[in-house]
């Protein structure tokens, strides 16, 4: 890269820095007050799908399936990284929760053992507020081979199995 490009490389990740925030509402990354599935009309307000990451609002954007609204947490609770709940998003899904008419928050944190410890500790959390409280289903990967399956993924599918 030229020094020119480089100069202009640098000043566009300086701006992108300074205009990215997160939404008022839901905590993903927006360059407005709202991000754009909070602006957006006709989306379901009655459930939140909390997730990890900005990135995982729009891998669950493009399966179009999903209709509802998200919260993002930013990481997981992670002591060994020194991230504790009070690091995480928390107390906004709180604050949404109360103030929204919410009926169901889905937990789609990642299968891992950070991403259970943490939708364990907010589904504790959420128990007052009386709201359906649902993990994501996890199993075979499509294109996937049962014999090289972990057991954890084994074990998930079974309890996710559906009716056919
Ligand atoms: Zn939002």
């Amino acid at each position: 890269m030229s020094e020119k490009g480089a100069e202009e490389f640098t000043a566009a990740i300086t701006e992108a820095r300074e205009k990215i925030h997160e939404c008022a509402r839901c905590c993903n990354l927006t360059e407005q007050e709202l991000c754009p599935v909070c602006r957006a009309d006709g989306r379901d307000t009655t459930t939140i799908c909390v997730v990890e990451d900005a990135r995982d609002v729009l891998a669950f954007e493009r399966t179009r399936e999903y209709r509802g609204s998200y919260h993002v947490l930013h990481g997981t609770i992670s002591p060994m990284d020194g991230v504790g709940p009070e690091q995480l998003r928390i107390k906004q899904l709180l604050n949404r929760i109360a103030d929204e008419d919410i009926t169901e928050i889905i937990m789609a944190t990642n299968p891992t053992v950070e991403g259970e410890a943490t939708a364990m500790y907010i589904s504790k959390l959420l128990a007052p507020f009386g709201v359906k409280v649902t993990r994501l289903a996890y199993g075979i990967p499509v294109g996937g081979d049962l014999e090289y399956a972990d057991e954890v993924t084994l074990r998930r599918s079974l309890e996710g199995r559906n009716p056919l």
